[in-house]
């Protein structure tokens, strides 16, 4: 996500208140992983849909399992629970017509065709836990079904609609992610992405009862035909981590290439919707040259109703309708594209190291000005505003708090949306630029190389970020990393 930060603006407010050169063989890869079949029959009067998953689980763990559990993340938009959809300062920005809370159910559930009794967990009941027949043994497959539906809220979010779009994101059950014994159970928070999964294959289709209506979603767009008085499009895509759409009766589509890529811009209302388009397909060829190939077919650039500046989903990333300069909506498509390789084909626990991907990503936001000087921003400009915003943050949160933490943490551990972002975005600018100047240009630009290339279509940590560099630059660099991630370094 971006946490839109205007660049020269200081934001006094929010603080005082709180490669490979390879072509991949997708088809190849995504044999071995499980698959999604969604299918989504949406009233676009009241947005409300009844939906089904059929999923193909492959146990890739080395453990038997008796149960599998599924993130439900529209548990969180139901009314009482919203105080993690968004922090209280951006409860009106999120919910411009009052609030608005989600309705969410799980129907009927089988497991091999056989009915099944489920069990809910965690906060807000936000973990479905679904008993298996069997023990599932490692590389075993298994067929789940699951009956849901929801009503979307009128919230300028993930899950949600606003006055021009509907964003259809994180509205699924997901499995998650099962590591060292146990299933991740992270919930939902305000602050950051708070999302953790696994590579999979999706084939998802949505029923509309609207012509008008044009669906942006992930992967690549199968077919667009009417069935039984519906409209429907369906969508394939594999080997990615999530599936988003979005929708609006008000859509213009652009398109260009990028290579191999087909770039889509899905907008309304933008005058200068070719120069968007085009910061996207430079932002997929730069970070191909710098990183490695971006391996699909589609990536969709989507003007929303969003709260943020941007979000960042498996080949669509959505940019804010509310952002008005040109430059900074350009700076929020280059940010989420980046997020395609940081996050996307390199993924990572966003709820536990949401500097990981964040820290990487707005650094590589930098380095797209240095190979693009047509832009009007530059990496010395950002760099500048960050150190300058940076001091000037913990300057006034010491003054108020006398004592502030400024360790890179999980995205609950944070006591402000504020804190959360200048400690994770802002100090992870300063932090790269410093490892880029003790190990210099070739090694720094070497050392992403060997992050990408060695954690692609994986879950790394830290340790995996840290090895890549020392590989790259033959330096031991973990108390480098620790000093910055746990508070220790003084920025002047
Ligand atoms: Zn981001």
């Amino acid at each position: 996500m971006k946490k839109y930060l205007a660049l020269f603006l200081v934001l006094i407010v929010g603080l005082s208140c709180v490669a490979c050169k390879k072509k991949d063989n997708i088809s190849e890869i995504s044999k071995d992983l499980t698959n999604y079949e969604i299918s989504l029959d949406l009233d676009t009067v009241s947005l409300s849909a009844e939906a089904s998953l059929s999923l193909d689980y492959i146990n890739s763990s080395e453990d038997k399992l008796n149960e599998l559990k599924f993130h439900l993340y529209p548990q969180f938009f139901k009314e009482n629970a919203t105080d993690l959809v968004v922090s209280s300062t951006k409860l009106n920005d999120a919910y411009p017509n009052g609030m608005d809370y989600s309705e969410f159910e799980v129907g009927r559930v089988r497991v091999s065709g056989q009915d099944k009794t489920v069990q809910y967990q965690g906060e807000y009941d936000g973990i479905l836990v679904v008993p298996l027949s069997n023990a599932l043994l490692p590389d075993e497959r298994v067929d789940i079904f699951i009956e849901f539906s929801f009503q979307l809220p009128n919230c300028e979010h993930r899950f949600g609609y606003g006055e021009n779009t509907i964003n259809l994101a994180n509205f699924y059950p997901i499995v998650c992610v099962y590591e060292n014994g146990a299933f991740d159970e992270s919930g939902y928070n305000s602050n950051g992405d708070p999302f953790y999964s696994e590579l999979a294959n999706y084939s998802v289709t949505i029923n509309l009862d609207n012509a008008d209506y044009v669906v942006a979603g992930t992967g690549e767009k199968t077919d667009t035909r009417m069935v039984d008085g519906k409209y429907q499009t369906c969508f394939s895509a594999k080997l990615v981590r999530d599936f988003a759409m979005v929708l609006s009766d008000e859509f213009e589509v652009m398109s260009k290439r990028a290579g191999d890529v087909n770039v889509e811009y899905y907008y309304f209302s933008d005058g200068n919707a070719s120069e968007h388009l085009e910061a996207g397909v430079d932002a997929i060829e730069t970070f191909s040259d710098l990183f490695g190939q971006y391996p699909y077919s589609t990536f969709s650039i989507v003007k929303t109703d969003f709260i943020y500046g941007g979000m960042e989903y498996p080949n669509l990333v959505m940019i804010s309708a509310d952002i008005e300069d040109s430059d900074d909506y350009k700076n929020v498509i280059i940010h989420e594209t980046a997020h395609q390789w940081w996050y996307g084909m390199v993924g990572n626990d966003e709820y536990t190291y949401p500097w990981l991907d964040e820290a990487l990503t707005e650094y590589s936001t930098l380095l797209f000005y240095d190979f693009n000087s047509d832009y009007n921003l530059s990496h010395s400009e950002m760099l500048d505003a960050s150190k300058s915003n940076y001091t000037l943050f913990v300057t006034v949160y010491q003054d108020v708090l006398g004592d502030l933490d400024t360790s890179m943490r999980a995205v609950d551990e944070y006591s402000s949306e504020p804190e959360y972002t200048y400690c994770t975005y802002v100090k992870g600018v300063l932090m790269y630029e410093s490892l880029y100047q003790l190990i210099g240009k070739d090694d720094f630009l070497s050392g992403l190389k060997n992050y990408f290339q060695d954690n692609k279509y994986t879950n790394a940590t830290p340790t995996d970020l840290i090895h890549s560099f020392e590989k790259s630059s033959g330096s031991e660099l973990e108390n480098f990393f620790s000093s910055w991630i746990e508070g220790k370094v003084v920025i002047r």
